[in-house]
């Protein structure tokens, strides 16, 4: 029977991008081939990654607004690597707010490139809530934030207005809400959580932003590189390009953004309100900067864990335990989860009440 999957990451897909996905490996467009055998550089494959790149950008409300789109190798932690050494000028300065496991993973690797200023951290907090006052330098290069921590289920509402480009990592939560997306300079977004299998990163770049820095650096970490040569400056991950492609689709046929926003809000609203009117559960992230992606909990009780884990597994839920790093449970509700999905979750809650 198919579980209701609440996992972090790889996670949930439409059903229907799994069932067509699994066709193309069978046999890709009546090609006679694979999507696992195709050459890369096939005409198909070409189209795929040239319309997988235009589509991203058209959900985003980016298309024609001098953005470049690339699918890279590395996930997400590689551009925690190459933002610094794309933007970070030699004995430049680069602002970082620190929201994070991912925020401070980033902050590590933009330390060996200059001067990393931390405008402000919730770490002390073990990270439960998003600072919302802080100064960005106004002569840094770039300044960095994380839109939806996946581990705390923290999400930012608000992004600051700076004269500084802004960059930011969405993989938790791309394609996940509207928002002016045009005030970004650099989102990037592991695919593996909203938008198709872990092994490709979609990079959205903005024009004007590269070739500042001094620096020489290598193809493969020189997104200029990943641009002028359309994605395929090496082998791209061809399957990855391809399920994101039918994810991506799959949103659009839906209505995009918008539609998809509203169903997230209804999920959300509907474990939300349950983690608050049941006595026996509390959330650990401070209420206005709750995740509509990710919903972190406790059980008021540890002695209830056993009963609860055999309730919601019993259920057919999966993927519900929290981080390793911080324990209790974590909802994901990435757009591919159903709304009866998080139904039979509060139904789980509800039971647990009951009878405990
Ligand atoms: C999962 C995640 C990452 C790490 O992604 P990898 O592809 O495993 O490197 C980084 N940032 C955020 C916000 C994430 O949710």
């Amino acid at each position: 029977m198919k579980k209701h999957n609440f996992s972090a990451g790889p996670c949930i897909l439409p059903q229907e991008v799994f069932q067509q996905a699994s066709e193309a490996v069978l046999d890709f467009n009546g090609t006679g081939l694979s999507i696992l055998e195709i050459s890369h550089r096939s005409k198909e494959f070409v189209a795929v990654m040239k319309e997988a790149r235009a589509l991203a950008l058209d959900l985003l409300g980016l298309s024609g607004k001098g953005y470049h789109a690339v699918f890279l190798q590395g996930g997400a932690s590689m551009e925690f690597l190459r933002v610094p050494y794309n933007l970070m000028t030699v004995n430049g300065k680069a602002a970082y707010l620190d929201t994070g496991t991912w925020a401070s993973g980033a902050i590590k690797e933009a330390k060996a490139f200059g001067d990393t200023v931390v405008v402000a951290s919730s770490k002390p907090e073990n990270y439960n809530h998003i600072p919302k006052s802080f100064e960005i330098p106004t002569d840094a290069d770039y300044f960095h934030c994380t839109s939806n921590n996946t581990i705390y289920g923290t999400q930012m509402r608000q992004f600051p207005e700076t004269n500084v480009p802004l960059v930011c990592d969405m993989s938790s939560d791309i394609f996940s809400r509207t928002l002016d997306f045009s005030k970004f300079d650099l989102i990037y977004a592991g695919a593996q959580k909203n938008m198709g299998p872990a092994g490709t990163t979609l990079v959205v770049i903005k024009e004007g932003l590269l070739n500042k820095t001094g620096r020489s650096i290598p193809n493969i970490l020189n997104y200029q590189q990943h641009i002028d040569k359309e994605s395929m400056y090496n082998t791209p991950p061809v399957f990855a390009v391809y399920t994101s492609l039918l994810t991506l689709k799959w949103l659009q046929n839906l209505g995009g953004i918008p539609a998809i926003e509203k169903v997230n809000e209804a999920k959300a609203a509907l474990l939300y309100n349950e983690i608050d009117r049941n006595p026996l559960f509390k959330g650990t992230a401070a209420t206005e900067d709750r995740s509509k992606m990710n919903a972190t909990f406790l059980l008021e009780n540890e002695a209830h864990a056993a009963l609860f884990d055999n309730l919601w597994k019993n259920a057919g839920i999966s993927g519900l335990n929290g981080h390793r790093s911080v324990g209790g449970y974590r909802a994901s509700m990435y757009n591919a989860l159903p709304l009866e999905s998080v139904q039979v979750l509060v139904d789980a809650m509800k039971e647990l009440e009951r009878i405990a």
